[in-house]
């Protein structure tokens, strides 16, 4: 994109010498474009999942590797906070490996981002309704009258606070849309003080072990 363009210019200015108000003007502009960066390609994303096809064939690949594959690469997203996997047998679901992986990246990022420094835990978990994935986390959670709202693309609980993390607030717009695909939904329970579990149950018919 043209954003790639901008961001390769200032990033080889970096090592310029300049005066100290213009390298902080420089600074700047690197950090807001790199976020440009980030909100467009969820933009792109979004789009992408809102007007793929239902009737696209899936396939059948193994939902475990692709959490345990999740949890090793944002093992240092934050210090303090790991990601760990709790895991039932190898299953394999009917699907779409990548969605599934951008579910999973997202969920567990934001679980790192706003779960202040508790541990994060997936979960994988046959039931008699199908396999239930989950991720939790011990932070202050989601006062409930936001919980209606935050799949809403630009939804943000707490701009103030969120501003540093960095977010577009198309995270879990993104998720909704790809576990649509999967004919299920997005649960959320959380409560203030004691922390959130993001969860959603895979239908038998795609779902074997
Ligand atoms: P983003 O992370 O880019 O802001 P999301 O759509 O992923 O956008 O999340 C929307 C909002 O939901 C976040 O800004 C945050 O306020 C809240 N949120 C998401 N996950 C959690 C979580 N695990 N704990 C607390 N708040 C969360």
């Amino acid at each position: 994109t043209p954003l790639t363009v901008i961001n390769g210019y200032l990033e080889m200015l970096q090592d310029a010498e300049v005066p100290a108000h213009v390298h902080r003007a420089h600074e700047q502009m690197l950090a807001q474009s790199q976020r440009m960066t980030l909100l467009v390609n969820d933009l792109i994303e979004l789009s992408r999942l809102e007007s793929a096809s239902m009737e696209r064939p899936g396939e059948w690949f193994n939902i475990r590797e692709i959490c345990q594959q999740t949890v090793s690469q944002l093992q240092n997203y934050r210090e303090g906070a790991v990601p760990r996997l709790v895991d039932g047998d190898a299953v394999e679901v009917e699907g779409y490996p990548d969605e599934m992986r951008t579910v999973l990246v997202n969920l567990v990022t934001n679980a790192l981002k706003y779960g202040g420094d508790s541990e994060v835990v997936v979960r994988l978990k046959e039931i008699p309704r199908g396999l239930k994935v989950s991720v939790t986390d011990k932070g202050p959670g989601i006062p409930p009258e936001h919980l209606g709202r935050i799949t809403e693309r630009f939804y943000r609980v707490d701009d103030s606070r969120d501003s540093t993390t960095g977010g577009s607030g198309l995270g879990l717009a993104i998720v909704k849309h790809a576990l649509e695909h999967v004919d299920t939904e997005l649960n959320i329970e959380s409560t203030p003080g004691a922390g959130s579990t993001f969860s959603f149950i895979l239908p038998p018919y795609r779902v074997r072990s």
